[in-house]
């Protein structure tokens, strides 16, 4: 099975070469695309992940143990990469720069992870973790949206799941000091809550630390009536809880 998801993997990123810059930025291999063949192989390997959390797993099982004892407010959740190198790299590009070329990268890199076209294709709504406003006026743009956009046009809504309050500079806190801090972050846009009912929801987000930004929202669009609710991120760090 990982041989195939490995020959779609390098036939996802060849056909992403078309519109790209033509030397890798990674290994500087040239002609090449944004992310070359051998280092989508190398540095994006699939990888056996929980289920419900997308933690790496060293065993031959669908489910980690912490999610066995406590199933997380998410029904499922899918990663593509670790947050390592070259992915840090990339993602601070796209992040804090916009830059184009990353954001269709990543988003191969994405859509090219076992069970994302699945869960891209059986979601009613594709909704980005939106930024606060002031972090937008910074910013400019919300990298999870692009991200959204790029991986499903037709079903991401940027208007439906709401940030209340600014909640930036997590890194320092523990888990249990991020959901906290989440309290009330997220909230449904109150004229159209109705169109949750019995959805089912893909929320998508650049890098998944301890799960709690990604875990509140999906409290708040539960409240509101989504059914089931996937987690789906470009990459996640170890666990440090
Ligand atoms: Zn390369
Ligand atoms: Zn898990």
């Amino acid at each position: 099975m990982f041989s195939r998801m490995a020959s779609r993997i390098s036939t996802q990123w060849r056909k992403l070469g078309e519109h790209l810059p033509s030397q890798c930025a990674v290994c500087r291999a040239w002609p090449a695309q944004r992310v070359c063949d051998a280092c989508a192989a190398r540095f994006a390997p699939p990888r056996r992940r929980c289920d419900r959390c997308a933690g790496l797993l060293a065993a031959p099982v669908q489910r980690c143990g912490a999610c066995l004892r406590e199933p997380p407010p998410l029904d499922a959740c899918i990663a593509a990469v670790e947050y390592a190198y070259p992915w840090t790299g990339a993602l601070g590009e796209f992040k804090f720069r916009g830059d184009p070329g990353w954001a269709g990268a990543l988003a191969t890199l994405v859509r090219s992870t076992p069970w994302a076209e699945p869960a891209l294709e059986a979601a009613d709504l594709v909704l980005p973790i939106p930024l606060s406003h002031a972090r937008l006026r910074t910013r400019g743009f919300n990298q999870a949206l692009l991200l959204a956009r790029l991986l499903a046009p037709a079903k991401t809504d940027a208007a439906l799941l709401l940030r209340t309050h600014d909640t930036e500079a997590q890194s320092h806190l523990t888990r249990a000091q991020r959901l906290r801090n989440l309290r009330g972050a997220f909230a449904v846009e109150p004229l159209r809550a109705r169109q949750l009912q019995g959805t089912r929801v893909l929320l998508v987000d650049d890098v998944m630390t301890t799960g709690a930004t990604l875990h509140a929202a999906a409290l708040a669009l539960r409240q509101a009536g989504a059914a089931h609710i996937t987690g789906l991120v470009v990459a996640r760090t170890e666990r440090r809880d």
